[in-house]
């Protein structure tokens, strides 16, 4: 037998207890930094698996000590989003929230952390089962608030680098619109770095009919969304990637008023951080121009939030990972993932450390069945061969680090 082979002899009776544990989370979702149900099952799951469990920023991590050897940190990150579930899956979600603004929104596992999680636990528990087929330290770290950017830095602000031993090498996956039973890797830029930036910009209110008396926010937001456009077409090399997104552009209440204020709320995606200070830089100085072209009276003002770092596969990691899933899944069902536009903050916890990392994309839909992408209100991967997948990819993953004798 393979070390691999030891340690997923004991999948059996795993993938029993983990389909009952996904339809449980699947039912029970928590939003963003209120991972509280969440957390306190995956605490208690990892103290019967006997790790030593820290609580960390709002996550929750597992460290098994077995021996000499690396240091291998697998992450899931554990929070649902605010979308009403529209699947007819006897497990669906009919959780409902109170957000931020006070409204009452449904809540969903919408992009899949509770396979994730799932998973997660599953080669936390296949590794403390079978500790003689592999030696090192193994560190199960579950975050909370993915979806909005804070829960990689939270945990790492609560001082993860001094309450948890450095990793050598870490990981992460997420459940994709790929078929299921497959993984996709990519070496470099995997994810882009994502930032969004609230822009207001001030006029001088008037009557409607006595445009003359003010000076109009309305035309002034208009300029800068059509002149925002040309940061990737006119400014951005050919070639090189960069979104910028105007998600949201709101100014005055009615026909006849001419408003004070407009508020722009701008989304930007890229692979590169030159890319990325350059349309940042382009953005604030086509506001301000604009602001200056129009006599607006009052400097326009800037302010970042949900900023997600890039996710920038390391080279040597990727290539030993992709070697070990092709000898276990075998060619077929193991994909060149692509470059993706979508975000994610899992590399500020390996960056905390200076540790390289490699973040691996997990199939979730069987043939036939309809791909929806992740955040809709249809998303539902089916649980195998997903979550055996899912789990599998953790092992072999780790043991490519660990499986060999000390
Ligand atoms: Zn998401
Ligand atoms: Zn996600």
């Amino acid at each position: 037998m393979t070390r691999v082979e030891e340690v997923l002899a004991g999948m059996d009776a795993t993938r029993a207890w983990q389909e009952e544990l996904y339809r449980d989370l699947h039912a029970h979702p928590e939003l963003s930094s209120h991972e509280v149900r969440t957390s306190a099952e995956v605490a208690d799951r990892l103290t019967a698996f006997r790790y030593d469990v820290r609580r960390v920023g709002g996550g929750v991590v597992g460290v098994l000590a077995n021996g000499p050897g690396q240091t291998v940190l697998a992450r899931a990150d554990m929070d649902a989003l605010p979308v009403t579930e529209l699947t007819d899956l006897p497990y669906a979600s009919k959780v409902t929230a109170v957000d931020e603004s006070g409204g009452t929104v449904g809540v969903s596992h919408a992009c899949g952390h509770d396979v994730h999680v799932t998973c997660l636990l599953g080669a936390a528990a296949a590794l403390a089962g079978a500790r003689e087929a592999w030696s090192g330290t193994f560190i199960a770290l579950f975050q909370p608030a993915e979806e909005t950017g804070a829960g990689a830095r939270g945990m790492v602000d609560d001082g993860l680098t001094d309450k948890i031993p450095r990793p050598d090498v870490a990981f992460a996956q997420h459940v994709l619109g790929h078929e299921a039973g497959v993984v996709g890797t990519q070496a470099g830029p995997a994810l882009s770095a994502g930032d969004s930036v609230r822009i207001a910009v001030h006029g001088k209110g008037s009557h409607g009919s006595m445009p003359h008396l003010g000076v109009d926010p309305v035309v002034l937001a208009a300029s800068i969304v059509l002149r925002l456009q040309t940061i990737v077409a006119r400014e951005t090399r050919p070639g090189e990637f960069a979104v910028v997104t105007v998600g949201s552009s709101t100014a005055g209440t009615k026909s006849n008023i001419i408003p004070d204020r407009a508020v722009l709320l701008v989304n930007i995606r890229t692979y590169d951080e030159t890319v990325r200070q350059r349309v940042i830089a382009g953005i604030e100085r086509i506001v301000r121009a604009e602001c200056l072209a129009s006599g607006s009276p009052a400097p326009p003002t800037f302010e970042y939030y949900d900023q997600f770092p890039l996710t920038d596969n390391d080279a040597e990691v990727t290539a030993k990972v992709s070697g070990a899933f092709r000898s276990h899944f075998g060619e077929s069902r193991v994909i060149e993932l692509g470059r993706v536009t979508a975000s994610e903050d899992f590399s500020r916890l390996p960056d905390a450390f200076g540790t390289p990392y490699t973040y691996w994309g997990l199939g979730g839909f069987g043939p036939g069945q309809p791909l929806y992408p992740n955040h809709s209100p249809y998303f539902a991967p089916t649980l195998q061969p997903t979550l055996t997948a899912g789990t599998e990819a953790l092992i072999v993953a780790t043991l490519a680090y660990l499986g060999q004798a000390a």
